[in-house]
């Protein structure tokens, strides 16, 4: 257990602010007439959301054997990303360290609360250079470092996590949005050993609900409580809270479409070898590739023609195109269009 002092680190307005506390979510009632929000009596869904997300922030602590007072959901976890910078960032002061390349959402939040963004520029494997990372964290002391593996858009996993948790006195989010694609083991055992270690994990990849809009931030309980206080009351909706719960009990079927997934990327690799265009496959511990072509300008226009969208990663990364792993179809619509480059 690292004795970092989060109290010390939380914005002074943030650590002033009272939770807004919905009373009839904090407390059980047998039959209770509800004249306290101003809902209409009619509808199906006309009462707000459980504000504190009790029966989903129960089936996943049941699920990941992890104490539900140390889960936090979020609108995405796009919205978690939002919130931590906020409970922890200066604006005009704080910054914060992201890897280069990586998601951009860490940066665009950052900009937004007017933090500064150090990049952590990776090797040619996608690495981060530890004596790099040493030397930006000793003179620059961000107040959160992003770390996310597997790495979008890289495919790659970060290798030795615990190295960069260790070595920063600031906050370490280890955003895990891959990680049922990887074979790496996930940094949620690492939440009770480190008080400033957050992990993301995401409905919205894995589990196919990118349009529910549902992730999870797994921490030390006072960071948990930092994010009930600053969210807003009824972030999450009783459609998707609801949707959640259930897919919980259809493990199986979650299971099938992760290894079809698993199997049309294995598929997918095979094919791409026999490309005349394609360069370098870079390694992929995710459900998409990072690829660099030969000429990836005409590659892109090409697939946009086809009305085959993927991600323009060029000129940042040199010729590389990012696409993700689609059903069978998908994938044979994609390689006959890239067999005639
Ligand atoms: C897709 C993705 C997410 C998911 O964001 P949601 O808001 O949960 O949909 C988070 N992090 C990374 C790196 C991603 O690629």
């Amino acid at each position: 257990m690292t004795t970092i002092n989060i109290q010390k680190l939380v914005r002074k307005n943030i650590s002033e602010l009272k939770p807004y506390i919905s009373f009839r979510d904090n407390n059980a009632f047998e039959n209770p007439l509800l004249m306290d929000a101003n809902e209409s009596p009619f509808g199906e869904f006309n009462r707000y959301p459980d504000s504190t997300h009790k029966n989903l922030r129960e089936k996943i602590s049941a699920f990941k054997n992890i104490s539900a007072s140390q889960i936090a959901i979020g609108n995405g976890s796009d919205e978690l990303i939002d919130l931590i910078i906020k409970i922890f960032c200066e604006p005009k002061k704080d910054a914060v360290l992201v890897m280069n390349p990586s998601f951009a959402m860490y940066g665009f939040y950052a900009a937004i609360n007017e933090n500064k963004v150090l990049q952590l520029n990776l090797n040619d494997d996608f690495e981060i250079v530890q004596e790099d990372f040493l030397n930006i964290v000793n003179t620059n002391q961000p107040k959160i470092l992003f770390l996310c593996s597997p790495n979008n858009p890289t495919g790659n996993s970060i290798n030795e996590i615990e190295f960069y948790i260790q070595n920063s006195a600031g906050i370490v989010v280890v955003d895990e949005a891959y990680i049922e694609f990887s074979e790496q083991k996930s940094c949620l055992e690492l939440i009770d050993k480190y008080s400033n270690l957050i992990v993301l994990q995401t409905f919205s990849k894995a589990w196919g609900l990118a349009g529910a809009r549902v992730g999870i931030a797994y921490s030390s309980v006072e960071i948990t409580n930092l994010i009930y206080t600053v969210k807003s009351p009824f972030n999450v909706n009783v459609l998707s809270q609801n949707l959640v719960l259930e897919i919980l009990d259809q493990i199986e079927d979650f299971q099938n479409n992760l290894n079809e997934i698993l199997k049309e990327r294995a598929w997918l690799k095979d094919q791409f070898i026999n490309l005349e265009c394609i360069s370098k496959v870079f390694p992929t511990y995710a459900n998409f590739f990072l690829i660099e072509f030969k000429n990836a300008e005409e590659v892109y226009s090409t697939l946009i023609e086809r009305e085959i969208l993927t991600s323009k990663r060029f000129p940042q990364i040199p010729n590389c195109i990012r696409l993700n792993v689609g059903s069978r179809h998908e994938n044979e619509r994609l390689i006959n269009v890239l067999k005639n480059i």
